[in-house]
């Protein structure tokens, strides 16, 4: 392969510890190399990087691009397609598409390439849905995809922990990701999720119980996160807690994260789970980020992301199918509630999040907040959990916002005036660096993935490379980046899209136990509709595998 050469850039690589500082990268074989020891040595291409910002690509840990919620939403919302504006027309080299709140298959790599994402997580696959999952994934090109997949809520898991079997469900989380093409465990409301389908009263607490398993959802999570621990798998346990969207939620929000012991855990989203107030009553919510984030610094087993709100219209997809009724019923729009057998479920409703809205007004404020008292960079993450917060188009707002607080006040001063003493984002002055957008979008999610390859730009790091020029617009700047390259080849090129590689699928190698498996799969053969030969999505079903050890 032929050899490219990124030359005299302004290089901020902060896992490398380059804070902002001019320097070539050498790129072969898709991978960076160290620079040839001749100072004269020419490479094949030399793209003039003088004056421009050079960062490893973007790296988003969490968000919805495959399966079945992401589906049901193409299916409910036919008309956010109708609109010109939300057509992808084809080209040479390129598909065509849609975009809305959630693009097609291909349009969705296109826009993720073209922003200078290279890599990016859907956070939430039951294992039933891997293989059209995995379908997807192979329309996608351009970034490279992970899945993490649901367990909070199987029965299998919940039998295990209700045995009190840690080695049992220890080789079940082996075999569903296994069998899933998996690369991470994502809890989703642990136990929750089973009750509200099965009509129960609402799991609201840590130690309530899930009547059909006699178990509770601390159980379930110190099972899970105690598995993925023993398992060493590269991520830890990816948490979606309970109450997701409800005032009063940050309590049990605190809870979880003492549950958990000291075991390792990823909070998604946390932005949702950050409310005071009562329950009953919307205009009592008010921020309880402050203590959130004060015991988030001082328990390094913990990191977030923050599912950032923005204003505008999208669509709400969880797999926490009682969040998805509640919504629905507070804004009377349409809805879809999926059920996915003895796994998960999702809902799906389509929100406008309105900036003379009291509560959507607060959210912004409160996902901001997150951002800004988290004190180590390397523990929080950007998301807007797209598309719930937002589309992952809106990522550079975000930064823009981070960077600039004169920009966070402009908006601040027009919203709702009762927002006043209800957060405390405008006693907020820091302004987030260019180091630390560079640690926030791409070394942090990297590294809190147990990504070695990503998220930097060193010798032997993968070749995901994105330029931007710098702008006073920060929003401006990041949206669209000069050059991006995926695997050493340039997609973007001179601030056009020009070309479109597929992305590898990076899946963990748990080690499962054959003998354990055919136990796991007696039981399906009993109770899915699914045939245990055909439960397991085959190798040649995941688009250009590339396995990443356990055990580190
Ligand atoms: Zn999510």
């Amino acid at each position: 392969m032929p050899t490219l050469r990124i030359a005299g850039g302004r290089l901020v690589d902060p896992a490398n510890g380059i804070k902002d500082e001019v320097r070539d990268v050498w790129i072969e074989d898709g991978k960076v190399v160290a620079p040839p020891p001749d100072p004269s040595a020419r490479a094949d291409r030399t793209i003039d990087a003088r004056g421009f910002v050079v960062m490893p690509g973007g790296v988003d840990v969490h968000s919805h691009i495959a399966g079945s919620k992401v589906n049901g939403t193409r299916m409910l919302r036919p008309e956010e397609r109708r609109d010109p504006e939300s057509v992808w027309p084809r080209r040479d080299g390129f598909r065509s598409g849609t975009i809305g709140s959630v693009p097609s298959t291909f349009v969705t790599g296109y826009m993720y390439g073209g922003l200078g994402y290279t890599t990016a997580v859907d956070a939430a696959i039951p294992p039933l849905s891997a293989r059209q999952a995995h379908a997807e994934f192979r329309d996608t090109p351009i970034v490279d995809k992970l899945m993490l997949v649901l367990m909070g809520n199987s029965h299998s898991v919940l039998d295990l922990v209700g045995q009190d079997d840690p080695d049992r469900l220890r080789q079940a989380v082996a075999w569903l990701l296994d069998s899933a093409g998996g690369y991470g465990v994502k809890v989703v409301n642990p136990g929750g999720v089973e009750q509200w389908k099965q009509g129960g009263k609402k799991i609201a607490r840590w130690d309530d119980r899930v009547e059909t398993f006699d178990v509770t959802p601390t159980q379930i999570l110190q099972g899970l996160a105690g598995a993925v621990d023993e398992l060493r798998l590269p991520h830890p346990v990816h948490l979606h807690g309970m109450n997701l969207g409800l005032p009063g939620n940050w309590g049990t929000t605190l809870e979880g994260m003492k549950v958990l012991e000291g075991r390792r855990a990823h909070l998604a989203h946390v932005q949702f789970h950050s409310y005071g107030g009562s329950a009953d009553d919307p205009s009592s919510m008010d921020s309880q980020v402050g203590p959130l984030a004060d015991y988030l610094n001082s328990h390094p087993n913990l990191s977030a992301d923050v599912g950032q709100v923005l204003f505008g219209e999208t669509t709400s997809m969880t797999a926490d199918g009682a969040v998805g009724q509640y919504l629905a019923n507070l804004t009377g729009r349409k809805w879809l509630s999926i059920d996915v057998e003895q796994e998960d479920g999702c809902g799906v409703v389509p929100i406008t999040y309105d900036d003379r809205n009291y509560v959507h007004a607060l959210q912004w404020a409160i996902g901001l907040e997150w951002f800004l008292r988290v004190e180590d960079p390397w523990r929080i993450a950007l998301s807007t959990d797209h598309p719930n917060g937002a589309s992952f188009l809106s990522y550079p707002r975000v930064i823009a916002l981070l960077m600039d607080r004169n920009l966070r006040d402009e908006t601040f001063a027009r919203l709702p005036e009762r927002l006043k003493g209800k957060t405390g984002l405008a006693d907020l002055s820091r302004e987030y660096t260019l180091e630390e957008v560079a640690i926030l979008t791409r070394a942090a999610p990297a590294r809190i993935l147990g990504l070695r390859t990503k998220g930097h730009l060193g010798p032997g790091a993968d070749a995901d490379v994105t330029i931007y020029a710098p702008d006073d617009d920060r929003r401006r700047m990041f949206a669209m980046p000069r050059y991006v390259i995926k695997a050493g080849v340039v997609v973007v090129d001179d601030g056009d899209l020009r070309s479109a590689p597929d992305g590898d699928t990076l899946l963990v190698d748990p080690g499962v136990d054959p003998r354990a498996r055919s136990g796991f799969e007696a039981r399906l053969a009993e109770e899915s509709s699914i045939h245990p030969a055909n439960f397991r999505v085959r190798a040649d079903e995941v688009a250009r595998p590339r396995a990443v050890p356990a055990g580190h």
